[in-house]
């Protein structure tokens, strides 16, 4: 089963996310549980968790199916201290607005090392960071994304992300989301169906298809190998329609969100109805 939807907006409320997602017929969505350009939110309120469960209930959402995304602020891997543990904090009060609403995964981008701390001392840093933040929760899992390795941020070659699983203790909650937009910007080709299968094979070698926790949809406005991070509509950007056929008919890619972040929401609905069309016939 492959479950298809965007990262619907939560304003308002979180609930709103749900029938967001139901309106363009997905059934798996992604969301931002606070404000992600700012770093304090006000605490979920009672009323504003129950809603929440109860849209996700009443509409067949198990939380296998969602995949938050953290605040762009964050960066687990900041070379100051004093940063760092601002990131900290807000990665922890994340977990928890999770966990609050019954979601059992959470999306972030690793963490930049800002050409203050070697590339191997800014990975260790995450893997701390994730550490003690599985350390102080109990159920959800964190799902670090690749990156398109723009400007100084790491998790854009595979062998980074390995390098920080490695580093946790607990890998049972520890996962991975691939974003293709960022793959192909960081140099994994994916436009034929050959250089797909070898991007998925290099991917299952360094890091291993068992910690795939979601993905990431995306075509890109960005060239390959760019290191540039510009999302586009599938099959209007460089990477091209065959990609995402080839992805939607790979059986090691099952069971898990995969969430359009392309860049125009009015057509989501058509793109999730081509994705399913794409399944059909496996
Ligand atoms: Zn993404
Ligand atoms: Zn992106």
């Amino acid at each position: 089963m492959k479950y298809l939807g965007a990262h619907v907006s939560a304003a308002g409320d979180p609930a709103q996310a749900v029938l967001r997602a139901v309106e363009i017929g997905a059934d798996a969505f992604a969301l931002f549980t606070k404000n992600q350009r700012q770093w304090h939110a006000k605490p979920l309120t009672d009323k504003t968790i129950e809603a929440f469960r109860t849209a996700c209930k009443t509409h067949g959402f198990d939380p296998g199916q969602i995949l938050p995304h953290d605040s762009y602020l964050i960066n687990l891997g900041h070379p100051e201290s004093t940063e760092l543990e601002k990131s900290r904090a807000a990665f922890l009060d994340e977990f928890q607005r999770c966990e609050q609403l019954g979601l059992t995964l959470l999306n972030f981008h690793p963490g930049s090392h800002l050409k203050k701390i070697s590339e191997g001392e800014c990975l260790a840093r995450i893997a701390d960071s994730i550490n003690q933040v599985l350390a102080e929760t109990r159920v959800v899992t964190a799902v670090i994304e690749n990156t398109a390795g723009q400007g100084t941020n790491l998790g854009w070659r595979f062998e980074h992300l390995a390098e920080i699983i490695d580093q946790i203790d607990d890998t049972s909650r520890v996962g991975v989301c691939i974003d293709t937009c960022h793959a192909f910007a960081a140099g994994y080709d994916l436009r034929t169906p050959e250089a797909c299968a070898a991007t998925l094979n290099e991917f299952d070698k360094v890091v291993g298809f068992a910690y795939l926790r979601g993905m990431h949809l995306n075509d890109a406005k960005s060239a390959f190998g760019s290191r540039v991070d510009r999302h586009h509509s599938l099959g209007q950007g460089n990477i091209g329609l065959e990609a995402f056929t080839t992805l939607m008919r790979d059986p090691r890619i099952d069971e898990i969100p995969m969430v359009l972040e392309t860049v125009e929401p009015a057509i989501w609905a058509e793109e999730i109805t081509w994705l399913r069309a794409q399944v059909a016939n496996t």
